[in-house]
């Protein structure tokens, strides 16, 4: 069960070398970076909470690789992290995000009017020629108002075909500042950040309206419930979140809020301090950033009124407790089904192509099945929300359009995409 941390003062009365880890077998981007050296010059530094090396490495440690994602294998403790431990942290970020370099600066945009139509052709909402289709989607006004008609279609992101596309979420964390990270948050911190959210959340109103679930008041069953309605964070299970300590005391803390409908729901103290996350059935993802982009600024402005802010610098974006997640911490993605396109070889070149990553549809750890895949945004850091909603939903268009050439039994030769 949870693991905790590695502090042991005693550890110093040894080398660095008879200190430093095994990473003979290990596949991830704290593994590729660190060196003996760099273990020696950092392995006697701490944030002002008291966060090691030790601590920010013993996730990679102890999980050599992932069998679906190239793993970051390093967790930050607190904000300071980042700073401290900049040696380490800036070239695995520098790996882990394209190149992003400790000189550049990251982009916020949560305006969800950016979102724009990349697709060739008409919007399918012009395009359906049977009856059936006439009658869902063409509003009764179309013979009046045509240029309303145009305006109102060409914005964008709601055209995923909901034959293949089974449902649409975005996610993002914050942490707030001054509290220290899950890895490293002591049960007072995790406490005051549950109650602190609570007070926040509660204020919200209309279509976000809801309640909070502290995971210890669940059953069993309601628990297990939300998990497989993917509504809820896993059961603290995966290694890569037990060994980086962020399961202590298991489930004090930990908790879920959304609204009535589900379609809004915040993740109280699980890998982030809060994960925001908007999501639906169908393949609406601009109706699903607009709740969260709405959402997620309102909780903003609430946490600012009880004299909290989210930690964030002009460098990393919002900070957060995987440096996978920095930046805008945004995992835009869909359920979709994909059963011929994801046989062909091709499959992973392609998502490669179009920066995109798959999952199963059971969380990161999880392997397909059926040929229904999670594919969401690789990136987070470097691009700004709506550029990575963007390439989502262009990225996922092009793969349900290849999906449905192949079930046609034509070739996807002449529609494999450049290098995004
Ligand atoms: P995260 O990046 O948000 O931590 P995980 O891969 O750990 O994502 O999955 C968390 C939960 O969210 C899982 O139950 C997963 O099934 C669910 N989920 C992720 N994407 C979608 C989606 N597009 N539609 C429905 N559920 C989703
Ligand atoms: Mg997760």
């Amino acid at each position: 069960m949870p693991f905790g941390n590695t502090h042991n003062s005693l550890k110093m009365n040894y080398s660095a070398e008879q200190e430093y880890p095994d990473l003979s077998q290990h596949n991830n981007y704290m593994a590729k970076v660190l060196t003996p050296e760099l273990y020696a010059s950092l392995r006697d530094k701490e944030t002002p909470s008291g966060f090691t090396l030790d601590d920010v490495i013993q996730t990679g440690i102890d999980n050599p690789g992932h069998p679906f994602i190239m793993t970051v294998g390093c967790v930050a403790g607190d904000e300071e992290t980042y700073e401290v431990f900049q040696d380490l942290m800036d070239p695995v970020i520098e790996e882990r995000h394209g190149g992003y370099k400790p000189s550049d600066i990251h982009k916020t945009d949560l305006n969800f009017e950016n979102l724009q139509v990349n697709r060739p052709g008409p919007h399918p909402d012009t395009r359906s020629t049977s009856t059936d289709q006439v009658h869902i989607y063409r509003p009764v006004w179309f013979p009046l108002n045509h240029l309303t008609l145009v305006s109102r279609t060409f914005q964008g992101g709601d055209d995923l075909d909901p034959n293949y596309v089974l449902s649409s979420r975005v996610r993002t964390g914050r942490s707030i500042r001054g509290f220290c990270l899950p890895p490293h948050c002591s049960r007072g911190e995790r406490r005051a950040i549950e109650n602190l959210s609570i007070e926040s959340l509660d204020v919200l109103d209309g279509e976000l309206k809801g309640k909070y679930y502290a995971l210890k008041n669940m059953t069993e069953e309601e628990q297990q419930q939300l998990i497989d309605d993917h509504f809820l964070f896993d059961k603290p299970v995966s290694p890569l979140l037990l060994a980086s300590g962020m399961a202590r005391d298991w489930p004090d803390g930990r908790g879920i809020w959304h609204n009535d409908n589900k379609s809004f729901l915040v993740w109280v103290n699980e890998e982030d301090h809060l994960r925001v996350i908007s999501m639906e059935k169908g393949g609406n993802m601009r109706e699903v950033f607009t709740r969260f982009c709405t959402g997620l600024t309102k909780i903003e402005s609430l946490f600012k009124e009880r004299g909290h802010e989210f930690m964030w610098n002009e460098h990393l974006g919002y900070v957060l407790t995987c440096p996978s997640n920095l930046g805008t911490g945004l995992r835009a993605g869909v359920h979709v089904k994909l059963p011929n396109l994801s046989k062909s070889d091709k499959f992973g070149e392609i998502l490669t192509r179009l920066r995109l990553q798959k999952r199963g549809t059971g969380g990161v750890d999880t392997a397909a099945v059926g040929g229904v895949f999670d594919i969401s945004n690789a990136d987070r850091l470097g691009f700004s929300e709506v550029e990575l909603v963007q390439m989502v939903v262009d990225g996922v268009n092009l793969l349900v359009d290849m999906e449905k050439s192949l079930e046609a039994g034509d070739t996807i030769d002449d529609m494999i995409p450049e290098q995004k």
